[in-house]
C-alpha cells in the first residue's frame, strides 16, 4: 500500500474505529514511516483539542428558524404550474385568433407559382 492509502485510514485509526488486524497493520506502517507518523500525530492533536472544548448546545430557536426557512408556501408549485398553463393557453389563443382573421385563400394557395418541372420523355408520355 502507498502512504496515501494508509493515510485514508488515519482518522478511523485515531478514532479507534478500526478492527484489531487493521490497527496492527497501521501501527507497523507508522513505526516505519515518519511522514505518516507525523500525520497520525496531527490527527490525534486535533482530536485531543476538540475533545477538550466544551460541548456547545445550539440555541433552542435555531430549530424553529431552520424549519421556517425550509417550509414552502402552501400550493407554491401548484400555483406556478397554473400560471404556466394559463400562459400557454393565452399564447395558443392568440395563435388561433390570428389564424381566424387570415383569409383562407392566403392559407390554401401559394402566393408564388412554381414553374412546372421539366420531366423526361417517359414521364411526359405517362402524363406527368
Ligand atoms: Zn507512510
Amino acid at each position: 500500500m502507498t502512504c496515501d492509502e494508509w493515510r485514508a485510514f488515519l482518522q478511523d485509526y485515531v478514532d479507534g474505529g478500526l478492527s484489531e488486524p487493521a490497527k496492527v497493520m497501521i501501527d507497523r506502517h507508522l513505526s516505519e514511516c515518519a511522514p505518516c507518523f507525523d500525520d497520525a500525530r496531527a490527527h490525534r492533536g486535533v482530536q485531543n483539542w476538540l475533545s477538550s472544548r466544551p460541548e456547545l448546545e445550539p440555541p433552542a430557536s435555531l430549530v424553529d428558524r431552520v424549519m421556517e426557512s425550509t417550509r414552502r408556501p402552501v400550493g407554491g408549485w401548484r400555483r406556478e404550474l397554473i400560471r404556466i398553463a394559463a400562459a400557454a393557453m393565452f399564447v395558443a389563443g392568440l395563435a388561433a385568433g390570428t389564424l381566424a382573421f387570415v383569409p383562407l385563400e392566403r392559407i390554401e394557395k401559394p402566393s408564388v407559382g412554381l414553374p412546372k418541372p421539366d420531366v423526361g420523355p417517359l414521364l411526359r408520355i405517362a402524363g406527368w
